[in-house]
């Protein structure tokens, strides 16, 4: 097992979720909510957050993997519940969920999948965010951290899969 250093600590960190959860709450007080968990990544921080927020919702998963060839360009693929439940979401505000914001490909992507479907407004909802790495025209709505450009995992991010399970956030240290 590689060595991790703590960067954000699990107490830390549900203290973050919560004040988060709060400021969501507000915002879609009497609107219709719904929660878009972009998978694998934002696993734990969707079930942690949705847990923080006090309003009427619904939740779906969609899977996004962001693929970088050798140009510098990105290749996003979704895969997923692409009816949501039968939703109209013309009649849905939308939160987008993930675990970091690190070029915004992907959320950009799904932003505009969302956005193409009618939804009134789509929002973001993040972590982490990274924003030296940004490549997309994109910033998070709501964010736990901000963060330099390193590697992190824990809390759903992984490094060849592993350390999704690691209930802080951690930097690796060979
Ligand atoms: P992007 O914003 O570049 O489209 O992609 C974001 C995705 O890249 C995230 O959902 C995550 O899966 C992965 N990613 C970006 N930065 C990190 C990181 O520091 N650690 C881990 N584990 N994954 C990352
Ligand atoms: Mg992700
Ligand atoms: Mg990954």
């Amino acid at each position: 097992m590689n060595n991790i250093s703590v960067l954000y600590s699990e107490e830390e960190l549900a203290l973050s979720v919560k004040k988060l959860g709060a400021e969501i709450t507000e915002e879609y007080k009497g609107k219709k909510l719904l929660v878009v968990c972009v998978l694998k990544g934002a696993f734990v921080f969707t079930a942690d957050l949705v847990r923080s927020i006090d309003n009427d919702m619904q939740i779906a998963f969609i899977t996004a993997k962001s693929y970088v060839g050798t140009s510098s360009t990105g290749n996003v693929s979704i895969s997923g519940d692409h009816d949501f439940m039968g939703l109209d979401l013309r009649e849905w505000d939308v939160l987008l969920v993930e675990d970091i914001l690190d070029t915004g490909r992907t959320l950009c992507e799904l932003k505009k999948k969302f956005a193409s479907m009618g939804a009134p407004s789509v929002k973001i909802a993040v972590m982490l965010d990274k924003p030296s790495r940004r490549v997309a025209d994109i910033t998070p709505d709501f964010k736990c951290y901000e963060i330099e450009d390193r590697f992190v995992v824990g809390c759903g991010l992984d490094y060849d899969e592993r350390y999704r399970n690691l209930p802080f956030i951690g930097i690796i240290s060979e």
